[in-house]
């Protein structure tokens, strides 16, 4: 394609080469429609799409929410009532989701598969395009009155309740009110989530008339990715899309003022209040940028903000984070406290969590004062090249979260793209970056002004102090009720009814045959093989053991130096955890904490350590025997990147790291261990499936044993036992450990390009020498019950353990319960083990669903076979009958040999399973796999072997498979975690052991 070529009325506006992502970025608009266009095109196999809408809010009945969730179940094409979920079963999805932003909608998809990206597309286009939008749905999925068996009325629906947790959620209260304070007047004073009270106030009407209004193609943009070529995409948006219109629609004006409302700088808020709360407050300053000022240069604004918060306020050793946490004011910065730039106004939140409410205008003060004093003083040299390098690796370091790179691209494109800028104005952020490098260079006061600028001089800003209260939570109740009863006078009770009924029975109807099978559907011929053997080289260097992988990295090299821990004794291996924490956060011999800390960030892109250990499949226990040094070993791994060009730089700290951590500043290790206590007690409620799974597993093997002690609830135990044995006391055993640790032995592990793997290999032999780094060392003799022994729990003993049908209960706080047990399943390298592997993702998503979440309540629900530790694990997620589900699981696992297997569902299984085998991995992940595979015994030719296997499975497979589990004797730990109310006597006697924890 040429610019100025017109492709099915589609004009190519402009074509350019976006550096930092190895594409060509083709812009175009479809002259007629307005439809618009922009293609990152390259090499990459995994294609994403994405529809973008502006929906500008012009009040808080959140239509834009409402109508995200509605467009999603059911259009012209495909008239189910969940085609969402549907596809999301049967598809080989790499990213499937939409998103409802401030003043934007947007509907992504991403595949590794051509046809199946098609699909999705196709999906997806009919559903924004030409929704059904069905009375029925909206009943469903924006508020609705419901009356439960005593006939008590009350408001329902599927955003009306989403949106109602999030206003009982202290922190989003807090982020809104800084939000309003600095909006009002403005687009962004309306919550486009949807207010809970204002809501219902939305109507199916008003709701079809927003999807007429801005789902037009005139208000469309249309992000692509990959390698698809362009012109199938318009052929595919141009049959599906624009010739299926019967009008294109305007483009939404995006404007952000509504009318002119004078700034409030102080205000005083409150927010949803906790039973037991010490009420403390959140006091954030926030800081607005114009639009008028914004649209100047949207690219360079943006970066700009984004900058001056990772200097400022980015890191611990940060100068307003640092002043913040040593006055003393509050618990933690703010976690409001960042910029959001994806809005025409900018806003910037800064301040702190945790402040009473009176020392709250100290904390305004404290901001204030330092930032002055950077100005006054200039921003020192490590502090700005802490923040540089920051900005430096997140630019070159391609990562996955939960989904694609790609995701990162079609944000930063949207980003100036929505409000009329080019496709790639926001996209070209490392040229951004050079240009702000240069000023900073060129005139040395141009970082302070900046801050004089956004913060000190800007006359927009507000200070929000919100503070946590029972009347709030209570006064919230009483206008809840009152909507309530408005909503029932606006009707009648049969009219209410009625309405209810017609839901119920549009959600109940059994989906005709020829509907249900009308999501197209990736056909298990279709599916390749994919062949994800990864090259790992390995050699020696001086007696230690080097391993390299070479990957595409952009740049950066990821080192991994492996430090076997099981050359301890097992009474160390408790402190393990928390050693690790401490190596790199304690200083060294004259070097104090966080001096050492800001010279790992002005260097490197991180450094970390950490313990590792997996057990090995039972094919490769000969190997293990065969190679004793390296495969089947616990680890402690330090782990580092930085760029390439920093990497003499960076061994010479890892260097200094080794040989100088000595554990001299108990005050910080005390420091430390508090903070890691807290961390971890905060994560058992929201982690809790994973604790239970951790501690169901712990006596099943020695590694069951250790990630258990490592990461389980007994490591939660070992912190408060150290807490209470002193800084002093975990110091010595802290020097003893390391010198121990060093004595062992170690081996490397590169994955960087072909230059940074050369670059490091010339410097490896004297890092190594001045690291006085040694070859491995045997492991040591120890017996698998002295680490069984270790995860032993104190509590109250119950049923004994033959008549025990829980063998734990674990008291957490809360409201609900999480459920794990496990069952024996066939080992790794074995056909059956693909067959377990479908058989348990059947049964998640068929039979296990439908009891443990329709019938049970629970809110999730998982079984999954782990052929590698040989067990397959069931649990369940926020789960109101904890106890119920697990004899629900056991009754369930009796009969299974007889249940029915329904073919379709089948190969939507193994296509759900290739799926979860072959999800794309990023360079630093494909490395950190090489490594893992050699050091536990893994092939890539078993894993090709295991893929032929699942590509073959048929329903007579999985009833074998249903057989073996029918018959597998009940072995694995039964464990449940749940809250004080769901336990009874009845229970009590059932239980083995109740376990207090010591929160
Ligand atoms: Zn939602």
């Amino acid at each position: 394609m040429k610019k100025g070529e017109v492709y099915k009325g589609f004009e190519v506006i402009d074509i350019k080469k976006i550096p930092g992502c190895a594409s060509k970025g083709v812009y175009l608009i479809h002259k007629e429609s307005g439809l618009e266009v922009f293609h990152l095109v390259n090499k990459d196999p995994e294609n994403l799409f994405a529809f973008a809408f502006n929906t500008p809010s012009k009040d808080s009945t959140g239509a834009a929410h409402v109508l995200e969730h509605s467009v999603l179940c059911g259009s012209k094409k495909y008239p189910l009532k969940d085609p969402f979920l549907q596809l999301a079963n049967q598809s080989i999805n790499t990213y499937l989701n939409a998103y409802t932003a401030s003043d934007r909608t947007v509907f992504p998809a991403s595949s590794p598969e051509k046809s199946d990206y098609f699909n999705l597309m196709s999906v997806y286009a009919d559903a924004v395009f030409f929704p059904l939008l069905k009375e029925e749905i909206f009943s469903q999925e924006c508020c609705r009155v419901e009356y439960d068996e005593k006939n008590t009325p009350s408001l329902q629906g599927v955003v009306y309740n989403e949106m109602k947790g999030v206003y009982s959620s202290f922190d989003s209260v807090v982020s809104s009110e800084d939000e309003s304070s600095l909006s009002r007047g403005t687009i962004y004073e309306y919550d486009s989530g949807g207010n809970p009270f204002v809501i219902p106030t939305l109507t199916h009407k008003a709701l079809k008339a927003f999807h007429k209004k801005y789902y037009c193609t005139s208000n469309c943009r249309v992000f692509l990715y990959g390698n698809i070529p362009t012109e199938e995409q318009l052929d595919f948006l141009y049959e599906n899309v624009i010739a299926r219109c019967r009008s294109y629609g305007k483009p939404a004006v995006m404007k952000s003022v509504i009318r002119k409302t004078p700034a409030e700088h102080f205000v005083e808020a409150y927010g949803p209040c906790e039973e037991n709360s010490d009420k403390k407050s959140v006091s954030n300053i926030n800081w607005k940028i114009s639009e008028e000022d914004f649209r100047k240069d949207i690219s360079r604004i943006s970066l700009e903000v984004m900058f001056l918060s990772d200097l400022l306020w980015g890191d611990d050793c940060a100068p307003v984070t640092k002043a913040l946490l040593e006055s003393g004011l509050g618990d933690d910065i703010s976690h409001q406290s960042g910029v959001d730039v994806n809005r025409l106004e900018p806003v910037i939140t800064l301040g702190m969590c945790g402040v009473q409410k009176e020392k709250a205008p100290e904390v305004r003060k404290l901001i204030l004062k330092v930032l002055e004093d950077v100005c006054r003083n200039g921003i020192s040299k490590g502090d700005y090249e802490r923040a540089v390098m920051g900005f430096e690796v997140a630019n070159r370091e391609v990562l996955r979260f939960n989904g694609p790179y790609s995701l990162v691209l079609m944000r930063r494109s949207l980003r100036g793209w929505c409000y009329g800028e080019k496709p790639w104005t926001t996209l070209m952020f490392a040229d951004e970056f050079d240009r702000l490098k240069k000023r900073a260079a060129a005139d040395k006061n141009y970082i302070t002004s900046l801050i004089k600028k956004y913060f000190l001089d800007n006359p927009d800003w507000s200070f929000v102090v919100t503070t946590p209260s029972l009347e709030w939570n209570s006064n919230r109740d009483s206008i809840e009720k009152k909507l309530l009863k408005e909503r029932i006078a606006q009707s009648t009770v049969p009219e209410l009814k009625a309405e209810l009924k017609k839901m119920y029975d549009f959600q109940n109807a059994p989906v005709p045959e020829k509907a249900r099978n009308c999501i197209p559907h990736l056909k298990v011929s279709s599916l390749k093989k994919i062949d994800d053997r990864i090259d790992t080289k390995h050699t020696l260097v001086d007696g230690i053991p080097l391993f390299t992988n070479e990957e595409n990295t952009n740049g950066i090299t990821y080192a991994d130096i492996w430090f076997p821990a099981d050359v301890l004794k097992s009474s160390y291996y408790p402190y393990l955890p928390l050693f690790c924490e401490c190596i790199v956060q304690c200083g060294w011999k004259d070097v104090d904490w966080n001096d050492a800390l800001l010279k790992i960030q002005r260097t490197m892109g991180s450094l970390s350590f950490t313990t590792k250990a997996s057990a090995v499949p039972e094919c490769s226990s000969q190997l293990a025997r065969e190679e004793p040094l390296t495969v089947g070993r616990e680890w402690l791994c330090m782990r580092f990147k930085f760029l390439s060009e920093y990497a003499a730089q960076s061994f010479e700290i890892v260097k200094d790291c080794i040989c100088r951590t000595d554990f001299s500043d108990t005050e910080r290790i005390k420091t430390i261990i508090n903070a890691v206590y807290a961390n971890a007690a905060s994560s058992i409620v929201s982690g809790a499936h994973v604790y239970a799974a951790m501690r169901s597993s712990c006596t099943d093997s020695r590694n069951g044993a250790v990630n258990e002690i490592w990461q389980g609830i007994t490591q939660v135990f070992t912190l408060k036992k150290i807490m209470k044995e002193g800084e002093a006391g975990v110091a010595k055993k802290f020097r003893k450990i390391f010198s121990a640790i060093k004595k062992g032995g170690c081996l490397i592990h590169i994955t960087s390009d072909s230059d940074g793997l050369e670059s490091v290999k010339k410097l490896l032999p004297s890092f190594i020498k001045r690291s006085a780094l040694v070859p491995l060392k045997k492991k040591r003799n120890i017996k698998d019950g002295k680490f069984y022994k270790l995860t032993e729990l104190p509590g109250k003993n119950c049923a004994g353990s033959e008549t025990a049908l829980y063998d734990e209960v674990v008291i957490i706080p809360g409201t609900v319960g999480y459920a794990s047990t496990n069952i024996k399943c066939s080992p790794y390298d074995t056909k059956e083990a693909m067959e377990d592997c479908v058989l348990t993702h059947y049964l998640e998503t068929t039979d296990l669903w439908k009891k443990i979440r329709t019938e049970g309540g629970a809110y999730g629900v998982f079984f999954s076979a782990n052929s590698i530790s040989g067990y397959s694990k069931f649990g369940t997620y926020r789960d109101p009958k904890p106890f119920l589900s697990i004899d629900t699981f056991r009754k369930y696992l009796e009969e299974i040999g007889s249940k029915e297997i329904d073919a379709v569902d089948v190969e939507k299984s193994i296509t759900g399973t290739y799926s979860a085998e072959i999800e794309p991995k990023s360079p630093a992940t494909r490395g950190m796999t090489g490594i893992f595979r050699e050091l536990y015994g893994f092939s890539g030719e078993q894993k090709l072997r295991r893929l032929e296997w699942l590509l073959k499975i048929t329903p007579e497979d999985l009833r074998n498979a249903a057989l073996r589990f029918e018959a597998a004797p009940r072995k694995g730990k039964t464990v449940v975690f749940t809250s004080k109310t769901l336990l009874s006597d009845k229970i009590e006697k059932k239980s083995g052991k109740i376990i207090t924890l010591p929160l």
